[in-house]
Parts: structure tokens; sequence; C-alpha cells
């Protein structure tokens, strides 16, 4: 007998601001990988799906983005976030809350 199934994980790559585009706020978003992986046995073999999403932490909308985008995303993160010492640079952000 032979059993097999799939499992899925959750990596959880960045935190990034981004403007939601269902509520329309500055809010902070997770950027998740999802990967579905084939089990035999209750082992995981290979990934059979790869699916990225960023989730507003203000409204909890989940969008779909590509593995391109996920990787800019993520990009940008680490650039936005690592200035280095003695330089950083300051993101534009707008203070009013509707
Ligand atoms: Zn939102």
């Amino acid at each position: 007998m032979i059993i097999f199934g799939t499992k899925g994980y959750l990596y959880q790559l960045a935190i990034l601001t981004l403007v939601c585009a269902q509520c329309g706020n500055p809010a902070a978003h997770t950027l998740r990988k999802r990967v579905t992986k084939f089990t035999l046995f209750f082992v995981p073999l290979f990934p059979v799906s790869t699916k990225y999403t960023t989730q507003c932490t203000f409204c909890g909308a989940e969008q779909k983005v590509t593995g391109e985008q996920a990787e800019q995303l993520q990009a940008q993160a680490l650039g936005g976030g690592q200035g280095g010492q003695g330089y950083r640079q300051q993101s534009q952000q707008q203070p009013y809350q509707s």
C-alpha cells in the first residue's frame, strides 16, 4: 500500500509597507510563500506548486503575486530595511488616515 498526499508549507519572506489595493491604507503587508509538496509515506519529496501572496495587516486582504513580483518586493524590503550605519533613507509615509 502506497500512502501519498500533499503537505503545505508557509514561509514569511518579508514585511513591507505598501498601499493596500483593498482598503487603500499604506499599511504593513506580509509577503508569504506557500509551497505545496508532494509526500510519499509522509515524506515530502518535491514541491508541486509555489505561490506567493501579500497580506494587508490592516484589513487582512490577501493578494496573489507572481514569483517575479515577490522577488522584487523582497529585494525592496531588504534594500529599505538595511541602510547600513550612518546612512538611513527615510521612506515617505503619509500620516493621514481615513
Ligand atoms: Zn488593506
